[in-house]
């Protein structure tokens, strides 16, 4: 049994916030890439935070498995390279 440390890294909020997407989207993933695994761990969010997405909107939320998760963000690396960071900030 692998025993993990909630009380200390992780976000109580976001834990159970994550349960629901899961739950609502019946631990299916929505992603369905080649590949996937069907059975659903994660959450992905459609429009990414860091593009201004909600954390906490189940309208921005659908539930992935692991391996869509991943490769969908290994993927946007491939085809999408990091533009140059502008330099007035
Ligand atoms: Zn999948």
């Amino acid at each position: 049994m692998v025993v993990v440390d909630w009380a200390k890294g992780s976000d109580t909020k976001w834990r159970r916030f994550r349960a629901t997407i899961l739950r609502r989207d019946r631990y299916r993933c929505r992603i369905g890439l080649p590949g996937c695994v069907v059975t659903a761990t994660h959450v992905d969010h459609i429009i990414p935070l860091h593009q201004g997405g909600a954390k906490y909107d189940p309208a921005n939320c659908r539930a992935a498995c692991a391996d869509c998760n991943l490769s969908r963000g290994r993927g946007r690396e491939r085809r999408d390279p990091e533009p140059q960071p502008r330099s007035s900030w």
